[in-house]
């Protein structure tokens, strides 16, 4: 068991540039997307959120959409 997805922070989807929340990392290259298969936002067709690492500090995050 590695994955605690209890770990993940969640913030507000942001306005401009995606930043990392932990050291404010903006360099797009360094802000890995992932699919973050714990969250289902459709059943069919099957359609999995999103989760980001920031490649500076390893910080995982989430953005909740509204
Ligand atoms: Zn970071």
């Amino acid at each position: 068991m590695s994955e605690d997805k209890n770990e993940i922070l969640t913030i507000e989807k942001p306005e401009g540039r995606r930043k990392c929340p932990s050291c404010g990392e903006e360099n797009k290259n360094m802000i890995h997307e992932e699919t973050d298969k714990t969250q289902i936002i459709m059943d069919y067709p099957k359609v999995y959120g999103k989760k980001y690492k920031c490649g500076k500090c390893g910080t995982y995050w989430k953005e909740r959409s509204q």
